[in-house]
């Protein structure tokens, strides 16, 4: 295994823009076959303590930051990434255990991430209001501005361990918020990576720590008011917890979902057979908007199928050092025995199984079921893993009413040439995303992003973070 990561390195953590060692380890592993891959130090209570001080002490430093420093750190960021590419690419592979190419895909979003967080940095600015259509405020306007709500709290998952702290950073960067990022425990070693890099910017000392906490500790971060805001992707339960632990707190939560993709009679079944296929199961189905449920027009789901099923047996699984490999292990071997039970309790109440449904170690086969029981957790829970379920539909209002038959509402897609149709879905799709020719699995990262129901509350995409953010704050002149 060319290029793997030194195993015997332990990564420094990040407080307040330096580098430390903190008392403690956490062992990271490749989730394909166990091998330790490197650690990462653990802060003592005293230095969270520190960073969380000085997150706070530099916040209105940070705030008056001017736009050119910020834009230029951010710039500097895109740049070391893109420099990095390879190493880190390998890094992520290394610890998440996603496949080289998908690996690679993700450290050219960040590099993206941090470029349009540089542009939109130099257009951040403030609007004048007139306030004389009042009477009584003649010779009064006001000026508005976005101001920092404070410094950030960042807990990210597993899954895009390198995209998604920069999904966070990088707004928070462009707005002048101290940000305190703490990452998933079993994938640290790439956030900790970017730190390296974000400490070679000219970002004021205290403006970023990285602490790879156990999860125990990071309740403590949740609770301390230095921290007014929470930017929070992972699971349901953690997110929800969280919200309710922090209710004074600006929290924002990107969850889970189990997204549908919908294929009408009119679309191009070659092409939409080939996206589902493929994105039910990229990142081995670890993607919140991974295609997990896929409800087919009638009267082409004959045609459709064995389209489908085509694609799906024909993805390159497992080692995920191979060039090739399109489908890796999941984040562990429970999380796959997870999915296996999922699989094997749905087929004991009428499931059938149309490809895949075994398991190999961590790894589990790109799986498609057709007659899932709505109860079935593969169909009304997240299932995390490479499993799609089918269902065929005979009018769209059954097809949308499916899709909105969920607890969830991340992003939904719909294939059809029907304008009509896309205008449809777009009115009645509960989801915070509607992708019309294509999955729901897409994502622009200068796109507004976000879940409405379980799936979550507000909205990242970079210009919509940098508002998540921030609040306006008017200045109001008088006697002009
Ligand atoms: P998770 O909820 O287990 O963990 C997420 C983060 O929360 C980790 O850093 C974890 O250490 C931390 N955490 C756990 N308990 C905590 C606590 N009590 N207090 C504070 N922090 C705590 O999620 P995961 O398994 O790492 O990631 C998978 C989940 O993330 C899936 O549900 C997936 O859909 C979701 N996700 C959502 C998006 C999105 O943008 N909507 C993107 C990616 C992943």
């Amino acid at each position: 295994m060319d290029g793997m990561p030194d195993a015997t390195q332990v990564s420094s953590f990040w407080l307040a823009g330096r580098p430390a060692t903190g008392d403690g380890r956490i062992v990271v592993t490749h989730p394909y076959d166990g091998r330790v891959v490197g650690a990462a130090a653990v802060p003592t209570q005293a230095q969270v303590e520190e960073a969380v001080a000085a997150a706070h002490a530099v916040r209105a430093q940070a705030a008056a930051l001017p736009l050119h420093v910020r834009a230029e750190a951010l710039a500097h960021v895109a740049r070391r990434l893109g420099e990095r590419a390879e190493e880190l690419a390998r890094l992520i592979t290394a610890e998440n255990g996603k496949p080289l190419m998908w690996a690679r895909a993700e450290v050219a979003r960040a590099t993206s991430t941090f470029r349009f967080a540089a542009e939109e940095a130099r257009r951040w600015s403030g609007h004048v209001q007139r306030l004389d259509t009042d009477p009584g405020a003649v010779g009064r306007m006001a000026y508005i501005s976005r101001v920092p709500r404070g410094p950030v709290l960042a807990i990210t998952p597993f899954n895009f361990p390198l995209n998604l702290v920069a999904h966070k950073v990088a707004p928070a960067v462009a707005v002048g918020a101290p940000v305190v990022v703490k990452p998933a425990p079993k994938t640290p070693l790439s956030a900790l990576a970017l730190g390296e890099i974000l400490a070679e910017t000219e970002l004021p000392e205290g403006m970023f720590s990285v602490l790879p906490v156990p999860n125990e500790r990071a309740a403590a971060l949740v609770d301390d008011p230095r921290l007014p805001v929470v930017s929070f992707t992972g699971s349901g339960p953690v997110g929800w917890a969280i919200r309710e632990q922090a209710p004074r707190k600006h929290v924002t939560l990107e969850l889970g979902g189990n997204a549908a993709a919908v294929v009408c009679a009119d679309a191009d079944l070659d092409h939409a057979a080939a996206r589902v296929g493929l994105f039910a199961n990229y990142q081995a189905g670890q993607s919140c908007i991974a295609v997990q449920r896929v409800l087919v027009e009638r009267a082409v789901y004959e045609e459709f199928v064995p389209r489908l099923i085509e694609t799906v047996e024909g993805l390159v699984t497992g080692d995920p050092w191979q060039e090739t490999t399109q489908v890796g292990p999941l984040i562990s071997e429970e999380a796959a025995q997870r999915v296996q039970d999922w699989v094997e309790r749905a087929v004991r109440g009428g499931a059938k199984v149309l490809a895949g449904g075994v398991r190999d170690g961590a790894t589990f086969a790109p799986t498609v079921l057709a007659e899932v029981p709505d109860a079935a957790e593969v169909w009304c829970e997240e299932v995390f893993g490479p499993v799609l379920a089918l269902r065929p539909f005979d009018t769209l209002e059954e097809a949308f009413a499916l899709v909105n038959a969920s607890r969830y509402g991340l992003q939904a897609g719909v294939f059809t040439r029907s304008l009509q149709v896309a205008f449809r879905a777009n009115r009645e799709l509960e989801v915070g995303g509607v992708i019309i020719g294509d999955v729901p699995s897409y994502r622009a990262d200068q796109m507004p992003y976000g879940g409405v129901k379980e799936s979550g509350v507000g909205r990242e995409g970079l210009r919509s973070a940098m508002e998540d953010l921030t609040y306006e704050k008017v200045l109001v002149l008088t006697g002009l």
